[in-house]
């Protein structure tokens, strides 16, 4: 490893990344050096979509298929920095590792992407397209809108989120849905003019468990069962000396791919009609998705359903197979395995249907944590690494 190595140029833009703070919906400033970096290293070209994401293409020798390269800007929040060994913006490297939010995800493997796909300017034989995304930690607006654009068309993608090392094959969804309980609000004092919407809800978390135990019946081979769970009640008006009209229950349903969001609603609903007793007149029940209003750094803005798809390839396919080779030929043993976590791969796979792979050096239970760190001998070794694979899943769809 030598000073100016490629790979010691990848972690020098690695430590300025960590060093930007990103929340999301702040990314303009490490979109900025994102792209600087891409004009730096001989993009053809480089452009920020409406939604904020940095894209830079390399343009191929010939026609084959383009593939894309994805990391996202944001991270999440870094909390008190006193629990930090190493300052969360520091981007110190001590003992072998780079330290700080981002170190593993994402801005390490995004600097190792962004380098080792600049390798291949002019030699692949169709195009690299490299696109960095915003709002990934709030559900994947960026990616979402990205495909939408049909600003690129990839037709494969390997996602830059912790593997270790290994290929990622899919993961689980998540959907946030709430069931709104409607009743009759009226002061506490003259509850028989009432009907209160809390009353209604242990029944409601009885009819969710049984969901949760119904879903285990239901066990995919790679990815396991999916799982839902209640996580939130409140209730409105919140005045402590009126009977709630409304009281909402909110459930974090990690999914498995296949099915759509009416399909979610029809289920939760279906419990609900077998588990409710009748309700009182004058009330009702309500599920849908929970939605919010996002608005990216550009100003772009959009109301979206918190749902991130999940997905899976089959570890037969095509390209899970030609990334395996790619990397036995380099002596390395990768495992072929889902996350835990969701990524934008639930668009580009899950809803788009492109052939996507995650492979990035760092532990996924590091993310998120304040011992975040991404080790560098792994990052050296992803970054050798990915000139092969990305030729291989090409030559893969072609
Ligand atoms: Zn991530």
């Amino acid at each position: 490893m030598t000073v100016d190595s490629g790979f010691q140029r990848a972690l020098a833009f690695a430590r300025d990344l960590v060093r930007i703070p990103s929340l999301p919906g702040e990314e303009r400033e490490v979109a900025d050096r994102v792209r600087q970096e891409m004009e730096a290293l001989g993009y053809d070209e480089v452009w920020v979509d409406r939604a904020g994401n940095v894209i830079g293409i390399l343009r191929g020798q010939g026609s084959a298929a383009p593939v894309m390269l994805s990391c996202h800007l944001d991270v999440v929040a870094a909390g008190d920095p006193v629990e930090w060994e190493h300052g969360p913006f520091s981007g110190d490297v001590a003992g072998g590792c780079l330290h700080g939010r981002g170190a593993m995800d994402i801005k390490g493997p995004l600097a190792v992407q962004t380098h080792a796909a600049a390798r291949l300017a002019g030699r692949a034989p169709g195009d690299i397209i490299v696109a960095h995304t915003v709002l990934e930690e709030r559900g994947g607006l960026g990616m979402a809108y990205l495909l939408e654009s049909g600003d690129v068309t990839p037709a494969v993608v390997i996602i830059g989120e912790a593997t270790a090392g290994d290929i990622a094959i899919g993961h689980r969804g998540r959907a946030e849905i709430e069931i709104h309980i409607h009743g009759v609000a009226a002061h506490a004092s003259v509850p028989e003019l009432a009907r209160n919407a809390l009353d209604v809800v242990p029944s409601v978390l009885t009819c969710v468990r049984e969901l949760a135990v119904a879903l285990q019946a239901d066990v995919d081979p790679v990815l396991g069962c999916a799982s839902v769970v209640a996580t939130d009640v409140s209730a409105r008006p919140e005045s402590r000396n009126v009977i709630p009209d409304l009281a909402t229950v909110v459930l974090d349903w990690r999914t498995l791919p296949g099915m759509t969001e009416a399909d979610y609603v029809r289920r939760v609903e279906e419990v609900l009609a077998g588990g409710v007793p009748s309700l009182p007149d004058g009330c009702r029940i309500d599920v849908r998705f929970a939605r919010e209003r996002q608005r990216t750094y550009t100003g772009f803005e959009e109301e979206r359903s918190l749902h991130t798809p999940g997905f899976l390839m089959q570890p037969e396919h095509p390209v899970v197979r030609a990334a395996v080779a790619a990397l036995s030929a380099r002596g390395t043993r990768p495992e072929v395995r889902p996350w835990r976590f969701a990524t934008d791969g639930g668009y580009t796979c899950g809803t788009h249907g492109i052939p996507t792979i995650g492979f990035a050096p760092g532990e996924e239970r590091l993310a998120h944590t304040n011992r975040e760190r991404l080790e560098l001998s792994s990052a050296e070794e992803v970054f050798e690494a990915y000139p092969g694979l990305i030729l291989a899943v090409q030559e893969a769809v072609a």
